[in-house]
């Protein structure tokens, strides 16, 4: 079994940024817009700042009040659609329940979509594929770059996603399709999942509930990509049994470790995209 080491990928995706960057008249710009004191996402935000400034790219957080009414949130979003010098935005998810979430999506331009989340990026996605719109989802970009660095196969094979959001689970179904993999996307109410999981060579787990997936229900050999971010007091754990599971797996990502530093490696690539 391999570990698919997520940390040492997204460092050299961080450097690659670095030296486009190095060459550019203009840093980059990335805003980042938080709305509440959810301690996860000031993590990742921070987080993101962080490598940003390791990456060559300047960032700006807009920190918003959890009462932040959705007008005002727009208007905060509209100001950065007309700064010239942002070249990025992205507005950090979950966000509060007053708000909606679509609203604040599609009101970002397309053009500083750092996310692919606006619906102009993600159809264009969805339709024609990558290169047809600038930026891509950027988890699934990173697991793409993961399973492609480590030379492992998609064509022909069998893949599994459990899970269907706009952010995870169809860009990854899209993502392994254009590929030409034979793809099952599982949720909620899919019958039987352990029996369609077996048959996977390639398993994706995009759900949010620790230890769903188990043993049993993986293929000996099977390539397993843990999306899941599950907060179990001061842990963090994936929805993979990892001990388990990792001993029947050929490849697998750990949580942390994984799949979560190679989406904000992905979303500085959409970064520098946006601003070239
Ligand atoms: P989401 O919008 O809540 O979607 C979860 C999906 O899982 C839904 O499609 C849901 O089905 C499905 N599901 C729920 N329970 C299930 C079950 N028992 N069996 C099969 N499917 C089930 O979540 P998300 O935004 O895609 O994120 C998923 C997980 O990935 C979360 O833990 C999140 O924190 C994590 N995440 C990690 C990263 C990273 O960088 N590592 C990035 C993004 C998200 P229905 O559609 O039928 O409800």
């Amino acid at each position: 079994m391999k570990i698919l080491d997520g940390n040492k990928l997204s460092e050299k995706y961080i450097k690659i940024i670095r030296q486009k960057t190095a060459k550019m008249k203009r840093r980059p710009v990335l805003a980042m817009v938080l709305v509440g004191d959810d301690p996860a996402s000031k993590i990742y935000v921070r987080r993101k700042g962080v490598l940003c400034e390791q990456a060559g790219i300047d960032s700006k957080t807009i920190i918003l009040p959890e009462n932040t009414s959705q007008k005002k949130l727009l208007g905060a979003i509209d100001k950065l659609n007309k700064d010239k010098n942002i070249t990025a935005i992205m507005v950090q998810l979950p966000l509060p329940s007053h708000i909606d979430k679509k609203k604040i999506i599609e009101s970002v331009d397309p053009k500083k979509d750092a996310d692919c989340l606006h619906p102009e990026n993600l159809g264009k996605f969805i339709q024609e594929g990558e290169g047809y719109s600038i930026v891509a989802p950027a988890t699934p970009l990173g697991i793409i770059k993961m399973l492609e660095e480590c030379k492992i196969p998609i064509a022909g094979k069998k893949a599994v996603v459990i899970g269907r959001s706009n952010i995870v689970g169809k860009p990854m179904a899209q993502f392994l399709l254009s590929r030409d993999a034979t793809v099952t996307v599982c949720h909620r109410l899919t019958k039987n999942l352990a029996k369609i999981t077996r048959e996977a060579d390639i398993l994706v787990a995009a759900v949010g509930k620790k230890n769903l997936v188990k043993a049993p229900m993986i293929k000996k050999g099977a390539v397993v990509i843990d999306v899941g971010m599950n907060r179990d007091g001061k842990k963090l754990l994936g929805d993979v049994d990892f001990e388990n599971v990792s001993k029947k797996a050929s490849y697998i990502t750990p949580v942390p470790g994984g799949v979560g530093p190679m989406t904000i490696a992905m979303l500085l690539w959409n970064t520098l995209e946006l601003a070239k």
